[in-house]
């Protein structure tokens, strides 16, 4: 993130005529659909792919009260707080420049369930918690990702059926529409308590919502709030087919096939991996693009640009992937605790412990998302 990304996302807020429309206008926006539930006269719709905010508007503030893109709020005192989490450097060194934020435990683990396992990205860990939760009556319901047709724009799906969460299983870790189905939740008589997948915004969204009094119906449902490290600054597969799409190159193309110039075994989600994609035309020839080409498309939103957190602060449990078939796991809460301890009890799934386990996935993308430009941040943060 440059200071010329923050600046340029705070001055939205200076005009107070604004409304979420400036943030999906300038791409900050990663499409959570909290801004849908905040708006006391539905005035915001989510005609895919755009948010639209429509003459219903009555500019009451609300719904940019709420948006994690608002940058004025996200950038508290607070959250800073959270983020120099000092709790770091004494329980696991090696990790101590890394903004993990605060945590009870954290291991490395994967699901006992090798159907599970062969359908989600990593170690299937957030569908065995989903599993445990609703099979042992922790929560009546789930909010979890459900696939699109063409698999990039994920929505969200309530669920009571443990059966069914395996069809959310190997979601991208990629920005997900699924806070619109707040509504539902709130109206829901049949749900006294949830359990939500999310984001690390979305997390933070959440976490505004708590402390809001307009959210109370809402947010007494809310049991747990299980994040995945968000992997919107990786070119997945997809992308890259979505951006030679766009390009209209594809259909020159002999064979669609990614070939990583630095394949490795170990590392199912590397960004070191994925510097250049190499494809195949139908000539014979070879073409290579750039990962942060790819990136620079417009299948993706920008807000990884100003957005500080990979790991989730803000949730009771933040799921991200290890190694090969693994997750590291980080209850940060009491409550995110127990339910891991209870899925390891009930053999849902098992875990090792995390200081066996390299910590390099958390430290790249750390870096990644904010390190890399950590001056920048730093300097921001001074200046608060
Ligand atoms: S009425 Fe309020 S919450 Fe709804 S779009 Fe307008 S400013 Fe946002
Ligand atoms: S980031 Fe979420 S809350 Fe903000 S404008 Fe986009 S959908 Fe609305
Ligand atoms: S980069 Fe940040 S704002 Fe964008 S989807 Fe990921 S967690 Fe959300």
């Amino acid at each position: 993130m440059t200071l010329n990304d923050i600046e340029k996302s705070l001055s939205i807020f200076e005009n107070k005529n604004y409304t979420v429309q400036h943030i999906y206008d300038s791409r900050y926006c990663n499409f959570c659909g909290a801004c849908i539930h905040s708006c006391p006269v539905n005035a915001i719709e989510y005609l895919d792919p755009q948010i639209i905010v429509n003459e219903n508007c009555i500019q009451c503030g609300k719904c940019l009260e709420v948006c994690s893109q608002n940058q004025k709020i996200r950038y508290s005192k607070q959250l800073v707080d959270i983020e120099r989490n000092e709790q770091i450097k004494d329980v696991h060194p090696k990790i101590a420049n890394v903004p993990l934020g605060s945590f009870k435990e954290i291991w490395n683990g994967f699901s006992s369930s090798r159907k599970t396992r062969n359908v989600t990205m990593a170690g299937g860990v957030t569908t065995s918690l989903l599993y445990t939760a609703l099979s042992e009556n922790v929560v009546d319901a789930v909010l979890i990702p459900e696939f699109t047709e063409n698999k990039q724009n994920p929505r969200g799906r309530i669920t009571s059926n443990p059966e069914e969460l395996l069809q959310s299983g190997g979601s991208k870790y990629l920005p997900t529409l699924s806070l619109d189905k707040l509504n539902e939740i709130a109206n829901n008589q049949d749900i006294d308590k949830i359990a939500i997948t999310t984001l690390p915004c979305q997390a933070y969204v959440i976490k505004k919502m708590f402390l809001d009094t307009q959210y109370e119906k809402l947010v007494k449902k809310i049991h747990l709030v299980l994040t995945l490290f968000c992997g919107n600054g990786i070119p997945y597969r997809d992308d890259v087919e979505l951006f030679l799409k766009a390009k209209g190159v594809i259909e020159s193309l002999s064979e669609f096939k990614v070939i990583r110039r630095r394949e490795r075994r170990i590392w199912r989600i590397n960004p070191q991996d994925i510097e250049r994609y190499v494809f195949i035309t139908k000539d014979g020839k070879e073409v290579s693009i750039s990962s942060s080409k790819i990136l620079r498309c417009k299948t993706k939103p920008n807000c990884s640009t100003i957005c500080p957190d990979y790991t989730g602060y803000f949730s009771d449990i933040s799921i991200g992937a290890s190694h090969i078939s693994a997750n590291i796991v980080v209850a940060r809460t009491e409550k995110g605790r127990e339910l891991v301890k209870l899925a390891i009890e009930k053999e849902f799934i098992k875990t090792k412990n995390f200081s066996k386990i390299n910590n390099f996935l958390i430290n790249f993308m750390g870096k990644n998302k904010r390190d890399l430009k950590r001056k920048s941040y730093h300097k921001f943060l001074k200046n608060k």
